[in-house]
C-alpha cells in the first residue's frame, strides 16, 4: 500500500493532470496500489475474479454457487443482501439473514465476501459480516454514505454511477481516501448512452483511461454492463485486455428462476467456460509468409 499522506501531490508523471484537484487518487509516475481483501491482492500482477449471485436468495443457492465459482477459480464471493431495485415491488434482498448466509458461504469455501451497503444505518451490521463493502452505482455520489464508509477502514468496491463522468467517479473515490480509507477498488459497470440495445454501455476506453489516471485498482462488471449472459465472457476478456485488475460476475445455479438479474447471470458451466476463456491467450496476429528475396 503506498503512502497517501502529505507530500504525495506531484506535478510530475500524472498523465491526465488531475493531481491538483484529486491529490489522493491521482497516479504519480507508475505507482500502483494493491488493495488486500483478507488474503486476496487486487491491483497486483494477477487479475482477480469475484463471482456469486446478484442476490442471496437461500442457504442452498449461495453455498452451491460459492462452491462452484471457487472450483472454477473465483477468489472473492459476491452476493447482495440489500438490493437497490428500481421498483419497490421487486425482491429487495434478505437483509441481515442474507448477510449471515453470505458469510456462511464465504466461510465454507474460505473466500472473502463482498456485499452492497445501501444505507448508513446498515454499515455496522454489514461490517460484522463482510470483508469488502460495495457502493452501488446508484449511491456513488451519496457523500454522507462515503464519509461514513471511509471511517470503517474496510476495503470498498466503488461502482461507477450509470451517468457519472470519470472525474465524478474519481472524486467519489477521493472522498473515501480523504476520509482516511485508502483501500478502494473502482468498478466500471456500464453507463447510460443513447443506445438501448444493451442494459448499459461498457466504457472500456474509460477503464484504460482511469488506469492511467489513478493508482487505485480498477475492475469491470460485465454482468451489469451488458445485461446479457452471452456477452459476459467476451467483455470480461476485453476488460482484462485493456488493463482491468479483475472482473466481478453474477452467477446463479438456475438463472431462469433468479429473483434478480437472471438474464445477466452465468450458469455454473457458463462460468467455468468464461474462466477457461480468460486463461487462453488473445488471438495471434496474422503474419504474411516471408517472400523470397531475389538477389
Ligand atoms: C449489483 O451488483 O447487483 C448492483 C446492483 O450493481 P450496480 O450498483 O452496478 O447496479
Ligand atoms: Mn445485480
Amino acid at each position: 500500500m503506498h503512502d497517501v499522506g502529505a507530500g504525495r501531490i506531484s506535478q510530475n508523471g500524472n498523465k491526465a493532470g488531475t493531481s491538483a484537484t484529486l491529490p489522493l487518487v491521482s497516479r504519480v509516475a507508475d505507482e500502483q496500489t494493491i488493495v488486500w481483501v483478507r488474503d486476496v491482492p487486487i491491483g497486483g500482477a494477477d487479475a482477480v475474479v469475484m463471482a456469486g449471485p446478484c442476490s442471496v436468495e437461500s442457504r442452498r443457492q449461495v453455498i452451491e454457487t460459492a462452491i462452484a465459482v471457487k472450483e472454477s477459480g473465483a477468489v472473492i464471493l459476491r452476493g447482495g443482501a440489500y438490493k437497490p431495485r428500481t421498483s419497490p415491488y421487486d425482491f429487495q434482498g434478505l437483509g441481515v439473514e442474507g448477510l449471515k448466509l453470505l458469510r456462511e458461504a464465504g466461510d465454507v469455501t474460505e473466500m472473502p465476501v463482498v456485499t452492497e451497503v445501501m444505507s448508513e444505518e446498515d454499515i455496522d451490521i454489514i461490517c460484522d459480516h463482510a470483508d469488502m463493502l460495495q457502493v452501488g452505482a446508484r449511491n456513488m455520489q451519496n457523500f454522507a454514505l462515503l464519509r461514513k464508509l471511509a471511517k470503517t477502514g474496510k476495503p470498498i468496491l466503488l461502482k461507477r454511477g450509470a451517468s457519472a463522468t470519470i472525474k465524478e467517479w474519481l472524486s467519489a473515490a477521493e472522498y473515501l481516501l480523504h476520509g482516511g480509507n485508502e483501500h478502494v477498488v473502482l468498478c466500471e459497470r456500464g453507463i447510460k448512452t443513447f443506445d438501448s440495445s444493451l442494459r448499459n454501455t461498457l466504457d472500456l476506453a474509460g477503464v484504460a483511461l482511469v488506469k492511467e489516471m489513478t493508482h487505485l485498482p480498477v475492475i469491470v462488471d460485465p454482468s451489469h454492463a451488458t445485461g446479457k449472459r452471452s456477452l459476459i465472457a467476451a467483455t470480461a476478456k476485453a476488460a482484462l485486455a485493456v488493463g482491468a485488475d479483475g472482473v466481478i460476475v453474477e452467477v446463479h445455479p438456475e438463472p431462469e428462476v433468479a429473483l434478480s438479474d437472471g438474464a445477466q447471470s452465468l450458469t455454473f458451466p457458463g462460468f467455468a467456460a468464461m474462466m477457461d476463456s480468460l486463461r487462453s491467450p488473445l488471438r495471434h496476429i496474422h503474419q504474411r509468409k516471408e517472400l523470397a528475396v531475389c538477389t
